[in-house]
């Protein structure tokens, strides 16, 4: 955020492959963001009077407007990411089916529950349900402009509360549809508002008194986020970056898994928190892999006409990234198999994959965010899983492998592990999404995800007067010699 970007009143969308303006948006400024809350926060209780029943039956309509809508929003997703129209198409639908999931799944899993009140207070019925916080701030990134804002957006919705949600920069006009369309079909209140502008008004946004900000995006912006919402101890959710990588072991279908790591690396120009940035190998595949894994990268072209595999780099800094990580590799003995140095160009970067790079390289160390894959050799499995874990970042991951492969999925430092296919988590709307280290904590999607935006809220109801009441001052020396006895039988016996 530049003092130049902090004075104007709006801003623009560019078309990353032409350029072109797609649109204007305001730069919402501090008491913008403040009269905005304070509508949500009066749009929140109408909306959690709707009960279970009345939200999903709306989050119902909307996701039918969405789906019947899509091919509108895959061109504005297009216009402002660059990316394919089946990339663009590919993330809308799976954003569909997480918010049918939410609406659908939202009383069973926030909804009252018995407990069992155990044998001391034996007389009460007790029961937790999750009650909707309030105000959600959701603060989203540009490179799945869809389906990682609805990932809390939808799920926040679901449980009861209003969202106020300030989209990229590089995307507002994806929110600004979202938002739109959400208006269609819950016209009634601003139970979901659009902000724009840079970081300064999402910074606003952490201050302006929301009961959680869910927050999509790097590390380095995750960190300013937690600090601005500690003044008002505003809790967080931070879904932030990744180095996911994948492991392929002796057993491996290696043709399978050379496919899924140039797609996991390289689909949508490896712009995916969860996109595969490292391999290892175990030695006795490791050259019938990487000869599969040239073979089908050399195929992936970038390009902005309707056959291109993939589209230009979507944020332009993200350029001298992506070059230096190849150009530091090279430099400290690494080999481009594919692309390479002249890879990056002034909007496009050719797939490149690398090999023999020093495990102590940015190329494997930091998120590269480019079609990029570094592939290592391994002498077993255990290399794989201990140079695999030796990273500050643990979002997903992939396991490739017959024998081992459970375990080897469950010994991957991540919130998430697909086997034998990559990035099939992120589909699946019953499962948590979320990271571990700099990559983030707390969970989206799944039931986990429902309760990220629920207040657990215990109530106990006395059934029966017990005849060993605890909480009174009637309380005879009698009645606490009868309860250590029967904590004593219970729980005294030796072992
Ligand atoms: P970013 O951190 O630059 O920006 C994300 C959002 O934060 C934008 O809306 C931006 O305007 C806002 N922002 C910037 N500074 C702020 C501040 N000081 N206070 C409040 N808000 C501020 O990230 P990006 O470049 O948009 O997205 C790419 C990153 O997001 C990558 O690291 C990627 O791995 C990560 N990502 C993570 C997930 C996940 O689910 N874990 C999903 C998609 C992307």
């Amino acid at each position: 955020m530049t003092s130049a970007q902090s004075t104007r009143t709006t801003f623009e969308s560019l078309n990353p492959a032409t350029d072109e303006v797609v649109g204007t948006h305001p730069v919402h400024t501090a008491e913008e963001v403040g009269a905005a809350v304070a509508r949500a926060r009066a749009a929140a209780a109408w909306w959690a009077d709707l009960g279970f029943d009345g939200r999903a039956e709306r989050l119902q309509r909307w996701k039918g407007i969405i789906t019947r809508r899509a091919e509108q929003l895959a061109d504005v997703v297009r216009a402002e990411t660059g990316k394919p129209h089946g990339d663009a198409m590919l993330e809308i639908i799976l954003a569909i089916d997480h918010t049918a999931w939410a609406a659908k799944h939202a009383r069973k899993v926030l909804g009252p529950q018995r407990r069992s009140p155990g044998l001391l207070l034996a007389n009460q019925a007790a029961s937790v349900e999750y009650q909707p916080l309030g105000v959600i701030g959701v603060i989203g990134p540009w490179n799945y402009p869809v389906f990682t804002p609805m990932g809390s957006i939808a799920y926040a919705l679901a449980a009861g509360n209003a969202v106020v949600f300030k989209p990229s920069e590089h995307t507002p006009g994806v929110g600004e549809w979202l938002v739109r369309s959400f208006a269609d079909a819950v016209p009634e209140q601003p139970v979901l508002q659009l902000l724009t502008g840079y970081g300064e008004t999402g910074a606003a946004l952490c201050r302006a008194g929301v009961d959680k900000l869910a927050f999509t995006g790097s590390p380095a912006t995750g960190k300013k986020i937690m600090a601005a919402c500690a003044e008002t101890l505003t809790p967080v959710l931070i879904e932030a970056g990744g180095k996911d990588a994948m492991l392929v072991d002796a057993d491996a279908d290696v043709e399978a898994a050379a496919d899924g790591a140039v797609w996991g690396g390289m689909s949508n120009a490896g712009q995916t928190c969860t996109g595969i940035e490292r391999v290892y190998v175990h030695e006795r595949v490791y050259d019938a892999f990487l000869a599969a894994v040239v073979d089908k990268a050399s195929r992936v072209r970038p390009g902005a006409d309707a056959t291109a595999a993939i589209g230009p780099i979507t944020m332009p800094g993200q350029l001298d990234i992506i070059r230096r990580h190849i150009t530091d590799a090279l430099a400290a003995g690494g080999k481009a198999l594919v692309g390479g140095a002249d890879a990056v160009g002034d909007r496009y970067v050719q797939p490149t994959v690398l090999v023999e790079v020093p495990e102590d390289s940015p190329a494997v160390r930091e998120e590269t965010f480019g079609p990029t894959l570094t592939i290592c050799k391994v002498r077993d499995m255990d290399e794989a899983l201990a140079k695999a874990n030796d990273s500050k970042y643990g979002l997903g991951g992939a396991v490739f492998a017959r024998a081992r492969a459970v375990e080897l999925a469950r010994k991957l430092r991540s919130g998430m592990t697909s086997i034998n296919s990559v990035i099939s988590f992120a589909g699946v709307p019953s499962l948590p999404f979320g990271g571990v280290g700099d990559s983030g904590f707390g969970r989206i999607h799944g039931p986990e995800g429902l309760r990220e935006f629920g207040r657990a809220k215990a109530i106990t109801r006395q059934r029966f007067k017990a005849p060993l009441t605890l909480t009174t001052f009637a309380r005879t020396a009698k009645v606490d010699a009868q309860v250590a006895k029967l904590i004593t039988l219970l729980h005294g016996k030796r072992r």
